[in-house]
């Protein structure tokens, strides 16, 4: 039986082991070290910003974030429904409300309906967005540009001014990504809104075990930051402390993976996007399937692939899942849209429906950057079967 082609695993190399073995041998295994200071810089020398600052996961980044762009108890953020749950939870760590948009077909926030919310929906006055339905303010948008699409930041920033709102960019699935058109050429996701945070979780386009990196065109801010996620320490001989601070900083064991997989990180992106167009052109002959497509004004990452299952299909979606898991080809299912999940259901959204549709029609394919282009012709063997 051949080996099972599983859907997206870290590329990681033994080379790694020389940086791990300083760690080791100097004893800086925490959250001080020489790898945190260098993996910032290869971080924000990449996306092209002044300083980056780490922490220990995607999540912890959002939440520092949101903190120091002011939301808190009673506030509402805008969301997408269409996305990992990860990029909401934050919002209610800091006792504001979510209130869920839908998606348009890249996956992305849908910009139009964001307006006519904000235009319909809510009041806006002495530089303030009240939704009428609930009363209470909307001090932030978050932007997902999922799966390594980028999102429309020209309309976002557009409306984040018009409205004076807070844009958080979660590019946890977009280091790499960045536009090729417009005013924000070859500018990355994550460093066009407020603050961007990126993260390093095993299935991340690269990774750290588990990490996360926060950038800002304001220093201000980073610096905020930097300081509430080592327990807000104002004087660090006598440990005195005038905030409520957090521990989220990244370790060095962290770094010292980070600093080495930043420098792989164009070629597992290369892959990525020579193992899409191999699938693509493979499905375009399989009836019934397609593959969504990243958009061509940018360079995307393609961190994950979306097979979308049409009725023409010879079975269905969660069919395909189990046929494809028979063979060793593991897939899977959209994410359940945030919107319908326990404790999110009692939250507003707004004209939710292109998620449902991608919901229930879409499946994620193998994508992993180790991937080889043997693998991908047995999973589109499988496909057109
Ligand atoms: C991975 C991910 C996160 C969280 O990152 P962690 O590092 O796992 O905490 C947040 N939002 C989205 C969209 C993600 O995919």
């Amino acid at each position: 039986m051949s080996q099972v082609i599983p859907l997206s695993v870290p590329n990681l190399s033994l080379d790694i082991l020389e940086n791990l073995r300083e760690t080791i041998e100097t004893g800086w295994v925490s959250t001080g070290g020489r790898f945190i200071e260098e993996f910032e810089k290869k971080v924000a020398a990449y996306v092209g910003t002044e300083r980056a600052v780490s922490c220990q996961s995607g999540t912890a980044g959002l939440h520092l974030a949101l903190k120091v762009l002011g939301v808190e108890y009673g506030d509402e953020v805008i969301v997408p429904t269409l996305t990992f749950i990860a990029a909401v939870n934050p919002v209610k760590y800091l006792g504001a409300e979510p209130v869920f948009m839908d998606c348009d077909d890249t996956l992305n926030l849908d910009v139009n309906k964001l307006e006519a919310f904000l235009e319909e929906e809510c009041q806006f006055t002495d530089g303030t967005v009240i939704n009428k339905s609930t009363g209470k303010k909307i001090k932030a948008i978050i932007v997902v540009h999922v799966f390594g699409n980028p999102a429309s930041m020209e309309r976002l920033m557009e409306i984040k001014e018009k409205y004076n709102l807070k844009l958080l960019e979660d590019a946890t699935e977009a280091l790499g990504s960045y536009y090729k058109d417009g005013t924000f050429a070859y500018r990355h996701c994550g460093t066009i809104g407020d603050i961007g945070v990126y993260s390093f979780n095993a299935n991340k386009i690269i990774t750290t075990g588990g990490g996360g990196m926060i950038v800002s065109n304001n220093g201000e801010l980073l610096e905020e930051i930097s300081f509430l996620s080592v327990q807000a320490k104002t004087d660090p001989l006598y440990f005195t402390h005038d905030e409520v601070g957090y521990n989220y900083r990244m370790t060095n064991i962290q770094a010292a993976f980070g600093t080495h997989q930043i420098d792989q990180l164009e070629s597992f992106i290369d892959t990525k996007i020579n193992n899409y167009n191999l699938y693509s052109n493979g499905i375009e002959h399989i009836e019934g399937l397609g593959l969504l497509s990243f958009r061509k004004d940018t360079r995307a990452n393609h961190w994950f692939y979306s097979l979308i299952v049409e009725e023409q299909y010879k079975v269905n979606r969660d069919e395909l899942l189990i046929q494809l898991n028979n063979f060793g080809i593991q897939t899977r299912p959209l994410w359940g849209l945030i919107h319908k999940q326990k404790p999110y259901c009692a939250n507003q959204s707004y004209r939710i429906e292109n998620a449902i549709f991608y919901e229930e029609r879409l499946l994620n394919i193998p994508c992993s950057s180790n991937l080889k282009q043997e693998q991908v012709m047995e999973v589109l063997k499988r496909l057109g079967d």
